[in-house]
């Protein structure tokens, strides 16, 4: 009997274990996953123009508007694959955003993003003009701006035109660090054909993957 007793002691005395054990895991996944969203980094993408707003019109005859949702695209996917960042699109197809309506700052904002970057192909009248830039407005964007030239220019391999301060309204208007970054020039042709293929595509959205991940080790 006593040996009974003993024995329902000990089936009671796992169970009690194995009940706080479950419980203090269940804290803890539930902990780790709040401060996950809390702590990962908000990127909003925004690839330039679309729909009936075709952006630079390429030497070739295409569209600024699918070079910068390709590339968008892939920054997207590669983005998704990171733990510590959250990635959001200014749009993910072939829509017209007007620019009347500010969306594209207003969408940043409204979700309090850290980051915003905004994907372009450059234009020029003379052809012979090559190379990648990036634009910024506000103070608290120049070092960002500074690392997305550098990872991009790298990966493109056109001259560095640099960084440069502009009235644009979406670096303008948005409130977090943001930059525009202009690929390179649709409008010359020998930068334009490398800009068409899938894997320059690839090369540019991990170089801008790389500037982010630099910038959130920075600051
Ligand atoms: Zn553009």
């Amino acid at each position: 009997m006593k040996k009974y007793v003993m024995f329902i002691n000990f089936l009671l005395f796992l169970i009690v274990i194995t009940a706080c054990n479950s419980n203090s895991d269940d804290n803890q996944d539930n902990h780790n996953s709040d401060q996950n969203n809390n702590t990962a980094l908000k990127v909003v993408i925004d690839p330039g123009h679309g729909g009936k707003d075709v952006g630079a019109k390429g030497a070739s005859g295409q569209y600024e508007k699918d070079f910068t949702l390709s590339v968008s695209k892939k920054v997207e996917k590669l983005l998704e694959q990171e733990s510590e960042i959250q990635v959001f699109m200014t749009r993910k197809d072939d829509s017209f955003i007007s620019q009347e309506s500010r969306y594209r700052p207003k969408y940043a904002n409204n979700l309090n993003a850290d980051l915003f970057i905004s994907i372009h192909g450059n234009t020029f009248s003379n052809p012979n003009v090559s190379g990648t830039e990036t634009f910024y407005y506000h103070n608290h964007s120049r070092i960002f701006a500074q690392i997305m030239q550098k990872n991009v220019v790298q990966a493109t391999g056109f001259s560095n035109r640099g960084i440069k301060k502009e009235n644009l309204f979406v670096v303008k208007d948005t409130k977090m660090p943001a930059a525009l970054i202009e690929v390179g020039y649709l409008t010359n042709p020998q930068d334009e054909s490398k800009m068409w293929t899938d894997d320059f595509h690839d090369r540019v959205a991990a170089s801008i993957v790389e500037g982010i991940k630099e910038y959130q080790v920075k600051v």
